[in-house]
């Protein structure tokens, strides 16, 4: 029986009589996958007018058996479109849009259209536009060209993890993108979140919608379902991020950290990191993805969704996680972050790195009568390393931690229990890498699993070799991979938890141990 929250082809390769089956995936009178029709959406003229039928539809599209379908633009794909049409999950494009836009007089770039007639030097070298001719032959072919040239850029922005980036670029001067695109984060973000990598590559969050990106709402949602500040802090410490990251490798960090730990009170103190776009950053996860990956452009000013958001945050931190004492130490967030807050010392008064600043923060902890509870023996770097693991497999992670000592130096840990190793903590991935020992810990509630048929992975786990997956995983996750309750390998998700089962090829786990 599988666990809840566990989605499952419900077919057993071992039954003969579903190999008689067509729609069984080993059976020889199964459709061959080149009769797979292709899906397209309908009346694309509509949603070229209606942004939210447009998200709604990507939705419908890219949701249950249909996910694997290719999906075809027809009419939409201009250039400066590619990357946000690739983005929502179209996989083909027509050249009608281009045909139509040269019949129009429309000149093509990746950013926009402009107007070829009032175009006295072309702003591209491509051989139509450099051959000197003019005409409706020397625009198509010029806006074949470019449309050639940004799926190119789209192609390899996909390789390398930066596809949204791309999009956020190339929204900016089509309203009906930069509509599409908010819709789709706000209202679609549990489609958009499902298939975002759980460690992707850096990005720059230079735009409003960067604020929204996937990755960065699951961040807030995971602290606000997910997270519990390590056993035995009492005191919360605000203070501001650091261009440098992870932030304790900067000088203004490093000063923090000295001041806090004169003051003879560092175990009890939890430090918090306010920043845009993320919100909040406990010191503990640092370096769990995006938390060291991305840069924003500093100019001392807060806009005002970056300070809403910074406000709402800290105020659920301190109404959820019930502090003794409350420690301001900001600066250019300081204002609308303490007028967030009720109870609580001042100690930057807006200049955090001054030295009379980091005094009044040592001052003020140590003068605090605040005491680490009677009869706890909580190690804090265990306590700090529970917060890490039960953000990345939820509550289940914390009993990885149960009766564990930790071996290494950051943010290079292995987390040991006896003799055994259970995982290990780097600061390349962020998170926590599982052995065998680790996966049978995580896999005792059915999180993170994978399930497949009676075998043993040799090598990587093919898609074809999944019957199930757990619906919590994410692209970039440790999963166990079981067989009705016994575990038989552990590695890293390279697929979402539909995409294993759906599909009939193509890596799903890249195998780290295996039985
Ligand atoms: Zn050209």
């Amino acid at each position: 029986m599988a666990p809840s929250g566990f989605s499952s082809t419900g077919k057993t390769s071992t039954n003969a009589a579903n190999q008689l089956d067509p729609r069984y995936r080993g059976s020889p009178y199964a459709d061959s996958k080149d009769e797979q029709p292709i899906l397209s959406p309908d009346s694309t003229a509509a949603l070229l007018l209606d942004s939210r039928r447009f998200v709604d539809s990507v939705e419908s599209m890219k949701t249950g058996e249909a996910l694997l379908k290719p999906l075809l633009s027809s009419v939409m794909g201009l250039p400066h479109r590619l990357a946000f049409l690739s983005y929502s999950g179209f996989d083909l494009f027509d050249s009608l849009p281009l045909i139509m836009a040269s019949e129009n007089g429309c000149y093509l770039t990746s950013t926009g259209i402009l107007t070829y007639d009032r175009l006295r030097d072309l702003p591209c070298s491509c051989p139509a536009c450099s051959s000197g001719k003019r005409g409706r032959d020397a625009l198509l072919k010029h806006n074949y060209m470019t449309a050639e040239m940004e799926l190119r850029m789209v192609r390899h922005a996909i390789s390398q993890g930066t596809l949204r980036e791309l999009v956020e670029n190339r929204v900016r001067t089509d309203p009906w993108l930069v509509q599409n695109l908010r819709l789709l984060d706000l209202e679609h973000q549990e489609l958009l979140e499902r298939h975002a990598p759980i460690k992707g590559t850096p990005f720059h969050a230079g735009s409003k919608e960067s604020l929204n990106r996937p990755e960065i709402l699951r961040w807030r949602k995971r602290l606000e379902t997910r997270y519990a500040r390590p056993a035995g802090t009492r005191i919360l410490v605000l203070i501001p991020c650091s261009a440098r990251k992870p932030y304790s490798f900067s000088k203004s960090h490093m000063r923090f950290r000295q001041a806090i730990q004169q003051s003879g009170k560092a175990d009890l103190v939890h430090e918090v990191i306010v920043t845009s776009p993320i919100g909040l950053v406990p010191r503990e996860l640092e370096l769990f993805y995006p938390a060291q990956d991305y840069d924003i452009p500093v100019t001392g000013h807060w806009d005002r969704d970056e300070k809403v958001l910074a406000q709402e945050m800290v105020s659920w931190l301190v109404s959820s996680q019930k502090y003794d004492l409350v420690i301001s130490h900001l600066g250019d967030e300081r204002e609308p972050v303490n007028a967030a807050l009720e109870d609580f010392v001042d100690t930057s008064l807006g200049s955090p790195g001054s030295h009379e600043s980091l005094e009044r923060l040592e001052k003020t902890l140590r003068e605090t009568n605040l005491q680490p509870h009677q009869g706890r023996d909580a190690d804090r770097s265990i306590e700090d390393m529970r917060s890490i693991s039960r953000f990345q497999f939820g509550d289940i992670g914390s009993k990885l931690c149960d009766d564990v000592h930790l071996w290494g130096r950051w943010p290079n840990v292995k987390l040991m229990r006896g003799n055994d190793q259970l995982g290990m903590l780097t600061g390349e991935r962020g998170m926590i890498s599982l052995t065998m020992e680790g996966a049978r810990v995580i896999a005792a509630e059915g999180k993170y699993c994978v399930e497949i048929d009676d075998f043993v992975p040799k090598g990587n786990l093919f898609a074809i070799g999944v019957e199930g997956a757990s619906d919590d995983i994410r692209i970039g996750d440790d999963v166990a991979v079981v067989h009705r309750g016994e575990v038989r390998g552990v590695g890293v998700a390279v697929m979402s938890p539909e995409e294993m089962i759906l599909a009939d090829r193509g890596e799903a786990v890249h195998i780290r141990h295996t039985r």
